[in-house]
């Protein structure tokens, strides 16, 4: 067993948890080491290790873990379903991490729906499909408790229609059930929140709008398999599912997935449990190719780590460049950073028209539906842009692609490290007709 294990204080939406042990406690896996903070939108945070605590601060708390573990744990102590979930310290394991138990206090009137998330929508990722196919049963059960917590009538699961053999794996699992499989189109971002719920419900939710308006809950597939082992294990959140993939040693596959990675660990013992990072990468991603963020080997995985991606070395870009951003994608900030490892000075800034600006938070208006780049490429040229860096979705890639080569402007996509790494079609060499394949 490795060393030290970093348990931030936040790894979620809303208040950071608050201490429970002290420096030089004894614990056990499964330990509660952070409370939620009181009448707060908050989750708990447990051990994933038996250890000494090293650290204690304002913003994680260390455990030096010993050299022996056990796969037991404490158990929670909870009776209801509802009150388990909050006790286990689930948070959307999918995306941003709301806390799950607050998603599903208040329970729908009539004609509600549950709708589990299974797009697996970021290129590369992984690990929700494999566990789909392994094991539909416990994704099932746990839809089943979800829709009683929330008095659900009905349960959808959204996945892409590519994954025939989870498909196939589902609908037999749901068979006698009050649920339906809706298949997804193989495109970016149909994973995102209402997209899905667009390709569910057939009406697109304005961009200030929560599910729970158009009468539906949307929960992440392995963020309903941690409720199952929760309510049914009484087993707190200490556990991750992880895609680990890209530039790892040469006799490793460049795509992993790794099942029941203990939380805290740091991302260079999950490379290594992979095989290792091969020489000479580009930068380390924690997240998908389209809205991961550079991390350190450091840096410890948390509740809402999905992938963990080695990318290839960066090509030498022009001396100045133009972004275009997604609402979806990688934001301004991570553009900045990936033309700033091009070499390339930022000559000029554009949103794409759908991304509107929703309390601090970018929001596409339709995602996944192009509506026309050329004007927004013009714009970046007459800047002074030799060529552009965009995070587009794969239709308005598509888009840019049919423009800016004609207008003498190369393209790079924030995808394109990722999926070199992986020998995966790229983002902006996917034609029209071909959407299909990414
Ligand atoms: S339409 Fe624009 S903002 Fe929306 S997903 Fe596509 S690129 Fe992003």
């Amino acid at each position: 067993m490795k060393q030290a294990f970093r348990f931030p204080l936040k790894q979620h939406i809303g208040e950071q948890a608050v201490p429970a042990i002290v420096k030089g406690d004894r614990i056990v896996r499964g330990q509660l080491l952070a409370l939620k903070k009181e009448n707060t939108l908050s989750a708990n945070i447990y051990s994933s290790v038996s250890g000494v605590v090293l650290e204690v601060n304002d913003k994680q708390i260390v455990i030096k873990a010993d050299e022996r573990q056990t796969e037991e744990y404490i158990p929670l102590k909870s009776n209801t379903p509802l009150e388990l979930i909050e006790e286990a310290g689930i948070v959307g394991l999918g995306g941003a991490g709301f806390p799950t138990w607050a998603k599903l206090s208040k329970p729908f009137g009539e004609g509600g729906k549950i709708i589990v998330n299974a797009a697996e929508c970021e290129p590369i990722l992984s690990h929700n499909i494999k566990c789909i196919e392994e094991n539909p049963e416990q994704l099932v059960s746990g839809m089943k408790i979800v829709m009683n917590i929330t008095r659900a009538e009905e349960g959808v699961i959204a996945v892409k229609e590519k994954h025939h053999t989870a498909v196939r794996r589902l609908q037999e699992a749901i068979a006698g059930e009050n649920m339906r499989v809706v298949l997804l189109p193989d495109l970016y971002p149909m994973g995102e929140e209402r997209a899905v719920i667009r390709e569910v419900t057939g009406n697109i939710l304005p961009v200030n709008s929560i599910p729970i308006e158009a009468g539906v809950i949307v929960l992440n597939a392995e963020t309903v398999c941690r409720i199952w082992e929760a309510v049914t294990l009484k087993k707190p959140l200490i556990d991750k599912n992880i895609t680990v993939a890209g530039k790892l040693r040469e006799d490793e596959k460049p795509v992993q997935v790794l099942c029941d990675v203990p939380l805290g660990m740091s991302v260079k013992d999950v490379f290594d449990m992979a095989g290792g990072v091969a020489e000479g990468y580009g930068e380390l991603i924690m997240g998908g190719p389209f809205t991961g963020k550079r991390t350190q080997m450091d840096a410890p995985v948390i509740k809402t780590t999905g992938g963990l991606i080695a990318t290839e070395c960066f090509m030498s870009g022009p001396e100045k460049i133009g972004l275009l951003v997604c609402a979806c994608g990688a934001d301004k900030s991570r553009l900045q950073e990936l033309a700033k490892s091009l070499g390339s000075e930022v000559a000029a800034v554009r949103y794409c028209k759908q991304a509107k600006e929703v309390k601090n938070a970018w929001k596409c208006e339709n995602p996944g539906k192009c509506p026309g780049q050329v004007q927004k490429v013009l714009e970046l040229k007459r800047e002074g842009a030799q060529a552009i860096l965009i995070s587009n979705c794969t239709d308005c890639s598509n888009t840019v692609m049919s423009c800016a080569p004609q207008l003498g402007l190369p393209v790079y996509h924030c995808t394109d490290g990722a999926l070199r790494a992986v020998n995966h079609p790229l983002i902006r060499k996917i034609h029209k007709n071909k959407l299909q394949e990414v």
